[in-house]
């Protein structure tokens, strides 16, 4: 963009609310069942039929507040917001308008090393619509009500991001508080989490808002960003030209790699708001507040902070390990565990980082949010027998190479380290006069070479150190052997 203009962005995220039941009847949530199985007369609006509010799903929505520093009301109201589209057969949406649960929340990030506090304006809980379905059944337009009410938090920002990539890390860091504190499972493919977001230009150093264009329903990070850039180039060069933006509804074709009109604002946009009759005002009493609030898991920075401070890890190892609620849980029991047998968390977060990609780790990064620990609990190879494993290898008695081969055998046969190491015949060979008998053979047969390592070219310490392992079938401990090395040859060997 011409560096005349700034870029200026608000975004609306809809998180589906980790709950088994729908907001106001007791259909199921579970995603993938067959089309209309999840239904009764409340969600498909059958006339007469009243909802009844669900509890988890409000303290859910309390608890994604106070994550994001909202404050939260202690009586709000559910709202009818006026819906005319097949996908939710009552005609309306239940959401909440003038008296929303919470507002006036912060979310922190940093773009490009400068810190941006974005304001949330408001979270209020609302039902989901029902899911169009088009081209199962000739040319007709199927509907599955599946979806319909099940509970969601709005969470509206504040015109506050300035970038593509801050919009990007926004939704990053958002994703990231709400799964670890257990509400949402951030799954952008299934749609429990989505986003609109809100677009403008404006002369730099202006504080007027421009007329905003809002792209609708972008289900990936990285269309995300590519929207905005997109948007924004094309806001600017509109603005640049003397033309004047048109406010309108987008949506991102990732076929066409632009922004395209969905439908104009002025024809449509008249809610219709007015209070649910059907529902009594939503109460929470501070109590429970003070509850939700006692019992917050720990939010992901503060997690980052403490893995540093306390457990001596590097700012990469703790952004690391916290980039998915599972990894977490699985590092802390590790660790915990590894303590016990006295190995330093930075050696088990070492060894945890290096199983990231292997299929092991699986489960806990698609698993429930709310059932971790116990997914890692029953992993084929679950913390404790990594922090095991990592002790072998810290003490000495089995190489980091062997321990890979170890892993392995563990993962095919789900039996313990130790198990597995006693039955393959590994240990390392730390003996330093055993070793030192079989290096002073070595050099012996090996003259030429030797000769070099005393003229001080190191470059040959590896051929010794190879020719070990080779003698000791890949046992020897390098550490010991090197550590000979430098006795024999002195200084003039390192
Ligand atoms: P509406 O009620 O029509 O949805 P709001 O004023 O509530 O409009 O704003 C909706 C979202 O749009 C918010 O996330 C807000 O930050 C964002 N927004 C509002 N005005 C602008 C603007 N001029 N440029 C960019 N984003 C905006
Ligand atoms: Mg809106
Ligand atoms: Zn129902």
């Amino acid at each position: 963009m011409s560096s005349g203009w700034e870029a200026v962005i608000g975004l609306e995220v809809h998180a589906q609310l980790l709950t088994r039941s729908k907001l106001f009847c007791p259909c199921s949530t579970r995603y993938g069942a067959p089309p209309n199985t999840h239904v009764c007369p409340v969600c498909i609006g059958l006339p007469g039929a009243l909802p009844v509010p669900n509890r988890g799903a409000i303290e859910l929505a309390i608890r994604a507040a106070l994550a994001l520093g909202c404050t939260v009301r202690e009586h709000s109201r559910f709202a009818r917001k006026g819906y005319f589209y097949p996908d939710l057969a009552k005609g309306y949406q239940i959401s909440q308008y003038e008296l929303p649960l919470s507002e006036h929340g912060t979310l922190s990030l940093a773009v490009d090393g400068e810190t941006v506090v974005a304001r949330i304006r408001r979270i209020h809980v609302e039902e989901d619509a029902g899911k169009n379905v088009h081209g199962t059944y000739g040319d007709a337009t199927l509907v599955d009500f599946n979806r319909a009410g099940v509970p969601l938090i709005e969470i509206v920002g504040d015109p506050d991001l300035r970038s593509a990539a801050q919009a990007e890390e926004y939704l990053v860091r958002l994703r990231e508080v709400l799964m670890f504190v257990g509400v949402n499972d951030g799954n952008l493919e299934e749609g429990s989490f989505r986003c609109d977001a809100n677009v403008s230009v404006r002369p730099r150093g202006s504080d007027v808002l421009g007329t905003r264009c809002e792209v609708k329903n972008i289900n990936s990070f990285r269309f995300v960003r590519k929207a905005l850039e997109h948007e924004i180039a094309r806001q600017a060069a509109v603005v640049a030209a003397g033309g004047t933006i048109r406010q309108e509804t987008l949506h991102w074709s990732e076929a066409l790699g632009k922004t395209v009109p969905l439908r104009g604002k002025e024809e449509a946009q008249d809610y219709r708001y007015f209070p649910d009759p059907d529902l009594p005002p939503l109460h929470v009493a501070p109590a429970w507040v003070e509850r939700v609030r006692s019992a917050m898991p720990e939010l992901p920075a503060d997690k980052r902070a403490r893995y540093a401070t306390e457990l001596g890890l590097t700012t990469y190892d703790a952004e690391v390990l916290t980039s998915h609620p599972g990894i977490a849980v699985f590092f802390e029991a590790a660790a915990g565990e590894g303590s016990l047998l006295g190995v330093a968390p930075k050696t088990v977060a070492n060894f945890v980082q290096s199983l990231l990609k292997r299929d092991l780790m699986k489960p806990l990064l698609s698993g429930e949010v709310n059932r971790l620990a116990s997914i890692a609990h029953d992993l084929v190879v679950p913390p404790r027998e990594i922090a095991r494993l990592v002790a072998l290898v810290a003490r000495g008695t089995i190489s980091n190479r062997q321990a890979n081969d170890v892993l392995a055998e563990m993962e095919s046969s789900g039996r313990g380290a130790e198990a597995v190491v006693a039955a393959l015949g590994l240990r390392q060979e730390s003996d330093e006069s055993a070793l030192r008998a079989i290096l002073e053979k070595v050099v012996a047969g090996n003259e030429a070479q030797a000769a070099k390592l005393r003229a001080g070219k190191s470059g040959v310490r590896g051929f010794f150190v190879g020719a070990v392992m080779r003698e000791t079938s890949g046992q020897a401990n390098p550490a010991v052997v090197n550590r000979i090395l430098d006795e024999m040859f002195g200084g003039n060997a390192s």
